[in-house]
């Protein structure tokens, strides 16, 4: 099997999997009891929390570990912690994930008021609109890089104009985690939302960051687990996977996934004459977003999966048919030119050798 979506969920790392192998099956007892079992995970549990905080460059203090990056949005966009902040707006993109998205459809149906700035057909936000729209009681959420399209949102330029107006910023840094470097501080966001499984750990483990965590409302009532920011028991194989993940990421592996995502995206301009989308666009070194006229993505994607390679597209099954991707559509594609488009997501384990298998494997199904 040859895959390419890392941006879906990242296989586990050497250290996870030698983790899950060898040594988590004694690594149970609770991290909040009082004996030394636990405590001995709970000092495993600080050791992750103090090596996020200096990856990230920000305060230990800052970083509240939950079941993932939806339930981080979740929080920070909650009704309550926006009651906290005293913001009456939210001000986003429509090219953002669900977790985003779906959460605004309910805030909006629950009396906030929501504004969505345009973008063009590269993926660049629309900076004079969001400069209108920002204010003292507005809170901007925006992705640190999209999903699909891999384009890298301008979030240190959007951060000042949203501070310089009052405002607060948090940003979905899911897609940039481990792929780029995320500095909290020069960023300077107030909250930020992370996975861990995009790179490489565990499943149902995350964590977010918010500046001043007393500005967070919890979303669950419970135990004191997390200060109380994050009740119920600790989730403690998935937070040491997410510190494991963390220090298998290697610069020369980014460096090598550029190398590949070039020649790839090389081979499907000139051996295919299919498009890159929002090419020209400052992008993740591993995202290829690939439009493909006259072809339906979901049929090169089954057809792909049959011959043993994985890829996605965007679409979501709506009442038994499938809608092309929102984020194609808020590209400014119709219908059949965004269900065209396919992504393909790059990791450190792929090599050239796949990168030649699947231009092979097209070349199969569709000639040259
Ligand atoms: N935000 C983005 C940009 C994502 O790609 C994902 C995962 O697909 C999420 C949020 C949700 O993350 P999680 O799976 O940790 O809930």
């Amino acid at each position: 099997m040859i895959y390419l979506d890392y941006n879906a969920t990242a296989p586990y790392s050497p250290s996870v999997k030698c983790f899950i192998s060898e040594q988590m099956s004694e690594m149970w007892a609770n991290p909040s009891s009082e004996y030394p079992i636990s405590v001995e995970l709970s000092e495993k549990i600080s050791q992750v929390r103090n090596s996020l905080a200096e990856y990230l460059n920000c305060s230990s203090k800052s970083l509240v570990f939950t079941s993932g990056a939806t339930e981080s949005i979740n929080t920070v966009l909650s009704l309550e912690t926006l009651k906290k902040l005293g913001v009456e707006t939210i001000i986003s993109s429509l090219m953002e994930h669900h977790a985003t998205l779906d959460r605004l459809k309910f805030l909006k149906a629950n009396g906030i008021d929501v504004s969505f700035i345009s973008n063009d057909i590269n993926g660049n936000l629309n900076l004079s609109e969001f400069q209108n729209l920002v204010g003292p009681k507005t809170l901007s959420s925006f992705l640190f890089a999209n999903n699909e399209t891999g384009v890298i949102n301008p979030i240190q330029e959007m951060t000042k104009i949203s501070h310089q107006a009052g405002g607060l910023f948090h940003t979905d840094a899911v897609q940039g985690f481990g792929k780029i470097k995320i500095d909290l501080e020069a960023l300077d966001v107030d909250f930020a939302s992370f996975s861990g499984h995009k790179i490489g750990s565990l499943k149902g483990i995350g964590f977010h960051f918010a500046r001043d965590i007393r500005k967070i409302h919890p979303l669950l009532q419970g135990g004191s687990q997390e200060r109380g920011l994050r009740p119920g028991t600790i989730n403690f194989a998935g937070i040491w996977t997410l510190g494991l993940a963390l220090s298998d990421l290697s610069i020369n592996d980014i460096e090598k996934v550029i190398e590949l995502k070039n020649n790839l995206e090389k081979s499907l301009v000139e051996q295919f004459g299919f498009k890159i989308n929002c090419f020209e666009t400052n992008r993740l070194p591993n995202t290829v977003s690939v439009r493909m006229p006259g072809k339906v993505a979901r049929e090169v994607l089954f057809s792909l999966a049959r011959l043993g390679i994985c890829v996605s597209t965007g679409s979501a099954c709506t009442s038994g048919s499938f809608e092309p991707s929102h984020v194609m559509k808020s590209l400014g594609f119709d219908r059949e030119t965004a269900g065209s488009c396919l992504r393909i997501s790059l990791g450190p384990l792929n090599s050239n050798e796949d990168i030649e298998i699947l231009i092979n494997k097209l070349k199969g199904l569709y000639g040259n």
